[in-house]
């Protein structure tokens, strides 16, 4: 790579302010281009639904690097701007300001988007989606005590959304259609367990329930499937995200949901990469394609592409990790199960400690860690060993983990 070489990066979120933070960490000097549609330097979204959304962290605490960073290491950081267009003949993007500009490699860091709800009244006033600062500052200002919350989703934003509003104050009802709350993410058991946790907590769950629609009004009416209504000052809408594809797929990349890569970012097209959420990649672990819409993988996968820009590639294959807090869990999943397998459980439900391995024909394949941190290295390195491990002795808290494997 000559000093004289122009890297573009599309999307200023999380993976995006990684590989160009990554470049110039190990040594690039040609033009790093980072583009993003928000007004906002690249930051994390973990606490969007969690710290931010209760005013315990301030926004510059979110960023991934103070926002000088990307002059001081000659950035070229365009905020408030989309890339149109990308004519991968002639390495060539056209910028929503009008500007056009060469490159000599592309890297997908577009990220993903909020699936919304096509249902009548799902544009009204009150409704909100959370994947911004600035959707996270609306919904904020809205959680007043006693406000009545509605939630429409219960995965990873709704129930964590209802652990904040509800420390906040507010009344919170989840309305989730699937028939457990968390069910792309965890096993029957944890699911339930986290359903009754948050019951305990106060918040009504109602399950295999749907939305059919909103009314407008001053609280707005949320109603749902079998005649029930609420009244909700706020709705929050959190039924998943999908990645941003449709720039890929215009310049002819294969995608299929996110823009498919192998182990170190490549896409099918000489000089164009992807990383993070939109990133479709191949990990060599668990020898498959996945897409992760993760903490971990914004940041590493993000900096693996990176590296390999600079010369010194290097595949990624991390056993995925996802965390999320809830109430006073600190909950920790490592894994990506095609299936849950039988789930052993080492510590105690009732005293919210513990950490339950899925063992998959015998194999660690999963675990999920509740206010258990130290178990998480063992569990990972089980999972990436792929050990066949006895169920009676990870269930024995008298057995150190370090023992076994
Ligand atoms: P997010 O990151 O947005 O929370 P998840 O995939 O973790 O995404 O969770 C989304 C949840 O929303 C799932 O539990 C899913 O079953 C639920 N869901 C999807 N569509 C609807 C809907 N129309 N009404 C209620 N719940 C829904």
């Amino acid at each position: 790579m000559t000093a004289a070489e122009s890297i573009v990066i599309v999307g200023a979120g999380q993976a995006g302010g990684w590989v160009a933070a990554t470049l110039r960490n190990e040594g690039f000097t040609g033009r790093v281009v980072l583009v993003g549609e928000e007004s906002y330097a690249p930051y994390e979204r973990p606490p969007l639904s969690k710290s931010l959304l209760a005013g315990e962290r301030p926004i510059e605490k979110c960023y991934i690097r103070p926002p000088v960073f990307y002059t001081e290491r000659d950035v070229d950081l365009r905020l408030g701007t989309r890339v149109e267009e990308i004519d991968t003949v002639r390495r060539r993007i056209a910028l929503s300001d009008g500007e056009r500009l060469a490159y000599d490699k592309l890297v997908f860091a577009t990220g993903a988007r909020v699936r919304r709800l096509k249902l009548p009244g799902a544009e009204l006033p009150g409704l909100h989606y959370l994947r911004t600062i600035d959707d996270c500052l609306a919904i904020r200002a809205a959680l007043k005590p006693g406000a009545r919350v509605v939630l429409v989703g219960g995965g990873y934003i709704g129930l964590e959304v209802a652990a904040t509003a509800r420390k906040l104050g507010c009344a919170v009802v989840i309305v989730e259609m699937q028939r457990m709350v968390m069910a792309r993410i965890v096993p029957e058991g944890i699911s339930r367990y986290l359903a009754e946790l948050h019951r305990g907590h106060g918040v009504e769950i109602l399950t295999e329930v749907g939305v059919a629609g909103f009314e407008r009004g001053s609280p707005l009416r949320v109603c749902c499937d079998g005649g029930r209504n609420f009244d909700a000052d706020l709705v929050v809408v959190g039924v998943g995200i999908e990645p941003n594809v449709e720039l890929a797929r215009a310049a002819g990349i294969a995608t299929e949901d996110g823009v498919v890569v192998d182990e170190f970012g490549r896409s099918a097209v000489p000089g164009i990469y992807a990383a993070g959420d939109v990133a479709r990649h191949f990990n060599p672990l668990l020898g498959r394609h996945i897409r992760l819409e993760s903490w971990q993988n914004a940041q590493n996968q993000a900096i693996a592409v990176a590296r390999g820009l600079c010369g010194k590639p290097v595949a990624y294959g991390e056993v995925p990790w996802f965390w999320s807090d809830q109430f006073d869990l600190k909950i920790q999943i490592v894994g990506l199960p095609e299936r849950w397998g039988e789930v052993v459980l080492r510590g105690d439900m009732a005293a919210n400690r513990f950490t339950a391995f899925s063992l998959a024909d015998g194999i660690v394949n999963a675990a999920i860690a509740v206010n258990t941190p130290l178990d998480i290295r063992f569990a990972r390195k089980f999972i990436a060993e792929r050990q066949r491990l006895a169920p009676s002795a990870l269930a024995d808290p008298q057995i150190p983990l370090k023992t076994l494997g």
